[in-house]
């Protein structure tokens, strides 16, 4: 068992960790600065951590804009993997291993199975009774395939998912939004952890990173509260004590939607164009 006494051992260790499929918008800066506020008050140590691997919709030109928005919104970040220049973010596309890693030790212990459905196999089997929240709930066709895999190389070439206890309530205390409580096998079903061009899944991905980096402490949005369950279960089947969770409000526009791309003028690029003060426009309970 390997146990993570990263708390104990290194002090706090928050990390933010954007995607760049596009420029960052308000609701990104809310939430990052609270995870530097949570850092900097427990005097530990955040991270940047871009989180690139989707090759299709992550682009270089958004990597670059969003340095140049998070420096310019005031967050700074302390660690970077090269240690002697200003830091560099890590960076996931260069972190295969590390996924890999986990990848063979979820698939030695059995907690997750290959598979061979497309989404739309899955659409297909899948009726209403067994949707969460949009959200199609796994119908368990390939739990019970285990072919022979004759090499490595085969075996990362499929799919593979983790098996959910179904039934088992995932239960944890959010820093900031107190006890949440979510089914397995009712509100989330068996999750892709891999995917078959050999790229892992995000919650794959953000827990090895958030082991490898010794985490202590996740500050992020709250539409990823669903995920947390799923990555605590990752956890456990690691063998790792999973960090502390503060997740934050999602900043919506002015009928109630979430904020998104085609919100230009609420995009940090727009209002440093516009020169609007950021922090007056966060401290006036956007
Ligand atoms: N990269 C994810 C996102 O931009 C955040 C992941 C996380 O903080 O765990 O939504």
């Amino acid at each position: 068992m390997t146990k993570i006494g990263a708390k104990k051992e290194t002090g706090y260790r928050g990390r933010i960790a954007p995607t760049p499929t596009g420029f960052m918008h308000l609701g990104h800066a809310k939430t990052f600065l609270k995870a530097q506020e949570r850092a900097r008050e427990a005097e530990g140590t955040l991270l940047l951590r871009v989180e690139d691997l989707d090759r299709e919709r992550c682009k270089e030109e958004f990597t670059g804009a969003l340095i140049e928005d998070l420096r310019w919104a005031g967050l700074d970040w302390e660690e970077g993997p090269d240690v002697g220049g200003a830091c560099e973010p890590y960076t996931q596309s260069d972190r295969g291993e590390v996924f890999r890693k986990v990848w063979k030790s979820l698939r030695a212990s059995g907690s997750i199975f290959p598979c061979r459905c497309s989404r739309k196999d899955v659409q297909v089997a899948v009726t209403a009774p067994h949707e969460s929240g949009g959200e199609l709930i796994y119908p368990g066709i390939c739990r019970d395939w285990s072919p022979d895999f004759d090499s490595e190389e085969s075996a990362e070439a499929v799919n593979w998912r983790f098996r959910v206890p179904d039934g088992e309530t995932i239960e944890f205390v959010d820093e900031n939004l107190g006890i949440q409580r979510f089914g397995a096998g009712r509100d989330f079903g068996d999750f892709l952890v891999w995917r078959k061009d050999g790229i892992p899944s995000y919650e794959l991905a953000a827990v090895a990173d958030d082991i490898a980096m010794g985490i202590t402490e996740v500050v992020r949005g709250e539409d990823l509260l669903l995920s947390t369950a799923r990555q605590i279960l990752l956890y456990r089947s690691l063998g790792c004590e999973a960090p502390s969770y503060y997740h934050c409000p999602l900043v919506l526009d002015e009928s109630g939607r979430r904020l998104a791309k085609r919100h230009q003028s609420l995009g940090l690029r727009e209002i440093r164009r516009r020169g609007v003060d950021l922090a007056a426009l966060l401290g006036d309970g956007s």
